[in-house]
């Protein structure tokens, strides 16, 4: 099959409408975001269990905030790539009802995406794990660098540390958009992590189209993926807006 024909295939099941995406760090690579878990990665220099964990976090949180200054750094220099702002052209055309992200760069966003649910939290907003105040990214900027509550304890951004769980709201958001969307767009992410890698199969097993957008097969190409459109995510993505059009 070739990739042309079947980007009209997808354009074709896109243009129904009630369309979901999951994204993973595939598609912010082109802004210049390397997967934390890949080589070059933000994992190579910091060991997830060393600086990633929630218990990590609670031992010594100095040290995890070496560890979100490179993360934060990383980020915040990057800017939506046309894999981005493909996404909020098929929202603004009422084609897509929603995002499902676990990125954390709020990329989609800056993009213009309304409706993104971050699996994995975001660093929007930041907690005290030991007296539950909360702050605004701006309010939590303008208490040092790292951040600390007025109780005097480093401050939490509201991203998802490894041993923590999805935050509920997220949880159940993503799980009605996989079960009543028509066709889901899974791009740049091998979904591997538990547990959004099981959106595609809930939105499988309800019936929808799953297209899938990778550099490489996954394990999905072979068994759910209903179209395979290889390549990078900022490509394909602008290919299959203009095919809509
Ligand atoms: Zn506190």
């Amino acid at each position: 099959m070739s990739l042309k024909s079947d980007l009209s295939k997808a354009a074709l099941a896109l243009k129904r409408g009630r369309v979901a995406a999951l994204t993973g760090a595939g598609i912010s690579t082109e802004s210049g975001i390397p997967d934390f878990r890949s080589r070059g990665g933000l994992w190579e220099r910091f060991a997830p269990e060393e600086y990633a964990t929630i218990e990590a976090f609670y031992r010594d949180p100095a040290k995890v905030w070496r560890m979100l200054e490179a993360m934060e750094k990383l980020l915040s220099s990057a800017n939506p790539n046309d894999a981005h702002k493909a996404l909020a052209t098929l929202e603004e055309r009422k084609l897509l009802d929603g995002i499902i992200t676990q990125n954390v760069d709020m990329l989609h966003q800056a993009a213009g995406s309304r409706r993104v649910i971050e699996f994995h939290g975001s660093s929007s907003a930041y907690t005290c794990l030991w007296c539950d105040a909360r702050y605004s990214r701006e309010e939590a900027e303008g208490r040092g660098n790292p951040p600390l509550c007025r109780c005097g304890r480093h401050l939490k951004p509201d991203v998802v540390f490894f041993g923590e769980g999805i935050p509920p709201e997220a949880m159940s958001m993503a799980d009605q958009l996989a079960k009543s969307c028509k066709a889901m767009l899974v791009v740049g992410t091998s979904a591997e992590v538990y547990p959004a890698n099981q959106m595609p199969h809930i939105a499988s097993r309800s019936g929808a189209t799953i297209i899938e957008i990778n550099l490489e097969p996954t394990h999905l190409t072979s068994s759910i993926t209903d179209i395979f459109l290889q390549g990078s995510a900022g490509e394909v993505m602008g290919a299959l807006v203009e095919a809509l059009s």
